[in-house]
């Protein structure tokens, strides 16, 4: 999930994705799109405010 109140919208988690699961949402913030994510962790990585975090399954533990 991305944690609005910590992104900045800097839109690097979205350039970074390979697979476009990262999309702006009205509000400005991106959003992930879980149904793509391939859990690369590619957008955790680059996020300059580690606004980031893939954390809904217990697939997690391997980004970490
Ligand atoms: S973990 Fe990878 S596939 Fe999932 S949203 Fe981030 S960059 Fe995209
Ligand atoms: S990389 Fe981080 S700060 Fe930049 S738009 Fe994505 S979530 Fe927001």
């Amino acid at each position: 999930m991305i944690d609005k109140n910590k992104c900045i919208a800097c839109g690097s988690c979205v350039s970074v994705c390979p697979v476009n699961a990262i999309e702006f949402e009205a509000d400005g913030k991106p959003q992930i799109i879980k149904e793509k994510c391939i859990k690369c962790g590619s957008c955790v990585a680059i996020c300059p405010t580690q606004a980031i975090t893939i954390n809904d399954d217990k697939e997690s533990k391997k980004l970490t």
